[in-house]
């Protein structure tokens, strides 16, 4: 096993990854940076050593000085977490190059799924299903319109690069498809330093469901089924869930089989998630691979009962997969929500500041993943998310009727959250049918009053006890 790690990240994240390796006796070394001096992550792990000033660019993304306090703290392993430097694939071979173990894929398979066209290419010639698209970058506008034409309005305009919902637009016509291309590719080109695009057909209100894999390095792997992530606002997750309402016994082994066909395609080891759009009428199709652990792993975790981040640290260690596809049960339905610093009011803008008072939820049912507390300064400069609450049940109703109660009791003063807009999700008809699909939220918010969003958890139960 390893003996130490160095922790390449911040937030929940890395809590999480420090309470894994306590549990396997793993030394932890976590990295910071000035405006992170107070955070829990750093209060917990066994070493700290701090790597730059505020800006994640001065920060959490120099490579170069995360290396080096490897080195100082003498560790065998990174675990990059997610965002940051996980998907970085110059990171994971200067890991390589320094016989740093990458808790993750080899770089090799980073790059390849990293390329999305790339990565598309690579999982259709292995025979699994992809969205309608163009065979690779469209670099010359009249070219990609031909294209287009031939796939059949709307189409959506892609980064290679992308990630985050960024570098992607949607063209409903030949008339606004030069606009959108400019504006995915300057967008892309801004945010990622790499302008290249293609295009894809549109969708129409499908299911965004991903399927979670774990390989070890030694050719095993297996999938712990699927989550749900349809439930999302501007192509950000939102709600994820597991099992999906809407998947069937059927597709989930035909989803499966085509996750593992795409983890084979790129000699991919460790934990990954393949993600797929699924249409009405259950045809599904591969739409990147993420190389990394996700956000919302804890769903899995809850209803199949593996801890995939301990996993994540066996297989870098050389171990063979201690489970085979046949011990892995659905146990239950589990939940989680998102709970970012944000105003629901002021359009989500971010909501950085002091939590003057904090209590969270707990009780039967619940696990929350979070590394905020009373009096902590919610810092302006990285991710909003503050929390993830995730609730599980026997059925999906009991899992929601706890997520519903636990949204309720959370109370988080000082800061603005989407606590109460997440809660009117939760006892939304469409969403609580199962029904919901990625435009779910879009129009969610056009048929609520915003107010009734921004409202505190106070002020919602006064008004629910009026009525
Ligand atoms: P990112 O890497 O930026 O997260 P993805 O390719 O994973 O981008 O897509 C994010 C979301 O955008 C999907 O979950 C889905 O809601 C929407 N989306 C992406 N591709 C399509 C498509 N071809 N048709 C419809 N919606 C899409």
């Amino acid at each position: 096993m390893l003996k130490k790690i160095l922790i390449a990240n911040r937030g929940e994240i890395a809590l999480r990854i420090i309470r894994a390796c306590r549990e396997l006796g793993i030394e932890t070394v976590a990295v910071y940076s000035e405006a992170d001096e107070q955070s829990l992550h750093v209060q917990l792990a066994d070493g700290a050593i701090c790597i730059g000033p505020a800006p994640a660019s001065e920060s959490y993304l120099r490579a170069e000085r995360i290396i080096a306090a490897a080195e100082i703290a003498d560790v065998d392993g990174i675990h990059p977490g997610y965002g940051f430097l996980a998907e970085d694939p110059d990171f994971a071979e200067q890991c390589e190059e320094c016989r740093i173990k990458f808790i993750g894929p080899k770089s090799g398979s980073i790059r390849m799924m990293g390329d999305k066209a790339v990565a598309r290419e690579t999982v259709r010639a292995v025979g699994v299903p992809t969205v309608p698209g163009s065979p690779g970058v469209l670099a010359d506008p009249n070219e990609a319109i031909k294209v287009a034409e031939s796939i059949g309005f709307p189409v959506i305009i892609k980064a290679v690069a992308g990630g985050g919902g960024r570098g992607m637009r949607l063209a409903h016509n030949s008339m606004s498809f030069h606009r959108e291309f400019a504006a995915a590719s300057n967008e892309a080109a801004k945010a990622f330093g790499n302008g290249a695009v293609y295009v894809e057909k549109y969708i129409e209100e499908p299911r965004h469901i991903e399927i979670q894999v774990l390989c070890d390095e030694h050719g095993n792997r297996i999938h712990l089924c699927e989550r749900d992530c349809s439930v999302q606002r501007r192509h950000q997750k939102v709600i994820e869930e597991a099992p999906s309402p809407f998947v069937t016994p059927e597709l989930r082994k035909a989803m499966g089989e085509a996750a593992l066909k795409a983890a084979a395609a790129c000699d991919y080891w460790n934990a990954g998630t393949v993600e797929f759009l699924v249409d009405k009428d259950r045809n599904f199709y591969f739409i990147e691979m993420n190389t990394r652990v996700q956000v919302e792993h804890p769903v899995t975790e809850e209803i199949t009962g593996i801890d995939i981040i301990k996993e994540q640290l066996r297989i870098a260690a050389g171990e063979p997969l201690g489970i085979t596809q046949d011990d892995v049960k659905i146990l239950r339905h589990a939940v989680e929500v998102r709970v970012c610093a944000e105003d629901p009011a002021r359009n989500f803008a971010p909501c950085p500041g002091e939590i003057t008072l904090y209590y969270p939820p707990g009780g039967h049912g619940v696990r929350l993943d979070s590394h905020v507390y009373g009096g902590y300064i919610v810092p302006p400069y990285y991710d909003s998310m503050i929390a993830k609450v995730i609730t599980f049940g026997r059925t999906r109703e009991l899992a929601l009727d706890r997520m519903h109660r636990a949204l309720s009791e959370y109370l988080i003063r000082g800061i603005k959250t989407n606590i109460s807009f997440a809660r009117a999700i939760v006892r939304d008809p469409v969403f609580a049918a199962g029904e919901a699909t990625t435009k779910f939220v879009e129009d969610f918010l056009a048929r609520t009053p915003r107010d009734l969003l921004a409202r505190t958890n106070e002020e919602l139960d006064q008004s629910t006890e009026n009525t």
